[in-house]
Protein backbone atom coordinates (compact mmCIF):
# COMPACT_ATOMS: atom_id res chain seq x y z
CA UNK A 1 0.00 0.00 0.00
CA UNK A 2 2.72 2.47 1.10
CA UNK A 3 4.62 1.28 -2.15
CA UNK A 4 1.74 1.97 -4.70
CA UNK A 5 1.16 5.73 -2.74
CA UNK A 6 5.32 6.56 -3.20
CA UNK A 7 5.04 5.42 -6.99
CA UNK A 8 2.17 7.68 -7.25
CA UNK A 9 3.61 10.58 -5.94
CA UNK A 10 7.41 9.59 -8.26
CA UNK A 11 4.54 10.01 -10.97
CA UNK A 12 3.13 12.96 -10.23
CA UNK A 13 6.62 14.66 -9.62
CA UNK A 14 7.60 12.85 -12.99
CA UNK A 15 5.08 14.91 -14.70
CA UNK A 16 5.24 18.15 -13.18
CA UNK A 17 8.96 18.09 -13.72
CA UNK A 18 8.29 17.26 -17.77
CA UNK A 19 5.54 20.45 -17.95
CA UNK A 20 7.62 22.67 -16.35
CA UNK A 21 10.55 21.68 -19.19
CA UNK A 22 8.18 22.30 -21.65
CA UNK A 23 6.91 25.89 -20.34
CA UNK A 24 8.72 28.94 -22.17
CA UNK A 25 11.62 29.64 -20.86
CA UNK A 26 12.03 33.06 -22.11
CA UNK A 27 8.92 35.16 -20.90
CA UNK A 28 8.93 37.01 -24.10
CA UNK A 29 7.64 34.14 -25.65
CA UNK A 30 4.39 33.82 -23.92
CA UNK A 31 3.66 37.81 -24.29
CA UNK A 32 0.84 38.55 -26.25
CA UNK A 33 1.22 40.12 -29.75
CA UNK A 34 -1.06 41.17 -32.49
CA UNK A 35 -0.83 40.08 -36.11
CA UNK A 36 -3.40 41.11 -39.24
CA UNK A 37 -4.55 38.15 -41.17
CA UNK A 38 -3.62 39.69 -44.40
CA UNK A 39 -1.18 37.04 -46.74
CA UNK A 40 1.40 40.15 -47.25
CA UNK A 41 1.58 40.86 -43.45
CA UNK A 42 4.88 40.22 -42.34
CA UNK A 43 5.10 41.36 -38.89
CA UNK A 44 3.80 41.47 -35.75
CA UNK A 45 2.32 44.34 -33.34
CA UNK A 46 3.14 44.82 -29.73
CA UNK A 47 0.49 47.40 -29.31
CA UNK A 48 -3.01 46.87 -30.46
CA UNK A 49 -3.15 50.69 -31.29
CA UNK A 50 -0.26 50.63 -33.54
CA UNK A 51 -1.01 52.77 -36.36
CA UNK A 52 0.22 50.13 -39.00
CA UNK A 53 -1.72 47.27 -37.55
CA UNK A 54 -4.60 49.83 -38.17
CA UNK A 55 -3.77 50.01 -41.92
CA UNK A 56 -4.61 46.17 -41.50
CA UNK A 57 -7.24 45.28 -43.94
CA UNK A 58 -8.18 42.03 -42.41
CA UNK A 59 -8.52 40.58 -39.21
CA UNK A 60 -6.84 40.89 -36.75
CA UNK A 61 -5.45 38.30 -34.18
CA UNK A 62 -3.96 37.87 -30.82
CA UNK A 63 -1.34 35.12 -30.67
CA UNK A 64 1.94 34.49 -28.88
CA UNK A 65 5.24 35.86 -29.89
CA UNK A 66 6.32 32.45 -29.99
CA UNK A 67 3.49 31.59 -32.14
CA UNK A 68 4.05 35.16 -34.08
CA UNK A 69 7.55 33.86 -34.46
CA UNK A 70 6.79 30.13 -35.61
CA UNK A 71 4.74 31.81 -38.24
CA UNK A 72 7.92 33.64 -39.47
CA UNK A 73 6.79 37.24 -38.37
CA UNK A 74 9.46 40.00 -37.41
CA UNK A 75 8.20 42.63 -35.17
CA UNK A 76 6.90 45.46 -36.69
CA UNK A 77 9.76 48.27 -36.61
CA UNK A 78 7.31 51.04 -35.22
CA UNK A 79 6.45 48.67 -32.34
CA UNK A 80 10.09 47.30 -32.04
CA UNK A 81 11.25 51.01 -31.92
CA UNK A 82 8.43 51.72 -28.90
CA UNK A 83 9.70 48.43 -26.59
CA UNK A 84 12.35 49.33 -26.92
CA UNK A 85 12.22 53.12 -25.73
CA UNK A 86 9.81 51.79 -23.01
CA UNK A 87 12.61 49.08 -22.01
CA UNK A 88 14.88 52.41 -21.28
CA UNK A 89 12.81 54.52 -19.55
CA UNK A 90 11.30 51.33 -16.93
CA UNK A 91 15.68 50.08 -16.54
CA UNK A 92 16.01 52.66 -14.35
ZN1 LIG B 1 3.35 47.84 -35.03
Amino acid sequence: MNKLIIIFLIAVAAVFASCSKNEPLNPEDSQYVYVCTSNSAKTYHTDRNCSRLKNCGQEVLEVTRKKARENERIICSDCDKRDKKSDKDTAK
